[in-house]
């Protein structure tokens, strides 16, 4: 049951990223094949609901399960969904619920392996601001991006042509229609075509192509939960809670052999807690970079993970940083990772 894909190219090894949790079918006693799960009603952590217990014997099919933060409503059986959460600070929120046809439940956690809250206790505090600086301390320390080949995977794909729709909440940078398209469009092209400055040649194989607008909303709550697939993947804007900047929401089915198969990716940018902008100038102090935010989810979209602690300086890595355009060309590893995949 490994969803581990995480790779280190550069001959260093990276911290584990992915904890794979396996799956265990515990017997005690006669007839209790499966672990126990909760049957109370409502939200669920990953104790109520273990990984090889099913979603049938729970009726869990719909139902919020939480983990540090993160939560994803349990999806049919034969589909796997993934939260993807882009902090103020880089600390991960993210983990994957796979349940298999037959109903069976596994997951990956996404490790947060980052060392800000040390960092911020040196500085004196963690108050998000003192993180914020921690972290622009460690991405001063990191490799470059042309030098760093760290990536990771997520064990899933778009086969075929990714289409996407803009809902019709208001916007990140209060950009019109046609101005969201273009940074959308621009940032998911960053990703179909590798593009960077690092001197790699484009041997990618990606595609994406905009649909239209719709009434239809990304399936993430106010707390940047993953709720609902609708068929349609839809980026837009709204409050999905304090600390996370925007969130990707995906969800697959498996391949025999290969990587999983996108179904739907919904991405949404929390207008809520934190300006965006366009154009990030001179006089910027705290307004994110459209651009480089929706160049990282949409590497979520195609299949990347986080590039983890100590390569802050790579489009995957869980942090954007306020006032930066360089997430949007891509670093060495995140080239690395896409070529894998493509
Ligand atoms: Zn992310």
């Amino acid at each position: 049951m490994a969803r581990r894909r995480g790779r280190e190219l550069v001959g260093r090894v990276i911290t584990a990223f992915l904890v794979t949790v396996s799956l265990s079918v515990v017997c005690v006693g006669e007839g209790a094949r499966r672990p126990a799960c909760a049957s109370a009603r409502g939200e669920l952590t990953v104790a109520d609901l273990p990984a090889g217990s099913s979603v049938l014997d729970c009726l869990a099919v719909g139902r919020v399960v939480t983990h540090a933060g993160a939560g994803v409503a349990v999806p049919e059986p034969g589909t796997t969904v993934s939260v993807d959460a882009l902090t103020a600070d880089g600390s991960a929120h993210g983990f994957t619920l796979k349940v298999a046809a037959d109903g069976t439940v596994s997951y990956a956690f996404e490790a947060d392996d980052t060392d800000h809250t040390d960092r911020a206790d040196h500085a004196g505090g963690t108050h998000p601001a003192d993180r914020a600086e921690a972290a622009a301390r460690a991405r001063a320390d990191a490799p470059a991006p042309c030098a760093d080949g760290a990536y990771s995977t997520a064990g899933r794909k778009v086969y075929g042509t990714y289409k996407w729709f803009i809902g019709d909440d208001p916007l990140p940078g209060h950009l019109s229609r046609e101005e969201a398209r273009r940074a959308f469009e621009d940032a998911i092209a960053t990703i179909t075509t590798s593009r960077n400055d690092c001197g790699y040649d484009d041997t990618v194989r990606a595609k994406a192509r905009y649909l239209s607008t719709t009434g239809n909303e990304a399936g993430i709550d106010q707390e940047a939960r993953c709720t609902h697939r609708d068929g349609l993947s839809v980026w837009d804007a709204g409050d999905i809670g304090s600390e996370v900047v925007a969130t990707t929401c995906s969800w697959s089915r498996p391949m025999r052999g290969h990587p999983e198969q996108l179904l739907e990716a919904d991405v949404r940018f929390n207008t809520q807690d934190f300006p965006f902008t366009n154009r990030p100038s001179g006089g910027c102090t705290h307004a994110y970079d459209i651009r480089s935010v929706a160049t990282h989810e949409a590497g979520h979209v195609f299949g990347l993970g986080h590039s983890g602690a100590g390569h802050e300086n790579l489009t995957m890595y869980a942090n954007s940083f306020a006032c930066s355009t360089d997430a949007r060309t891509l670093g060495k590893g995140d080239v690395l990772g896409l070529r894998s995949l493509y």
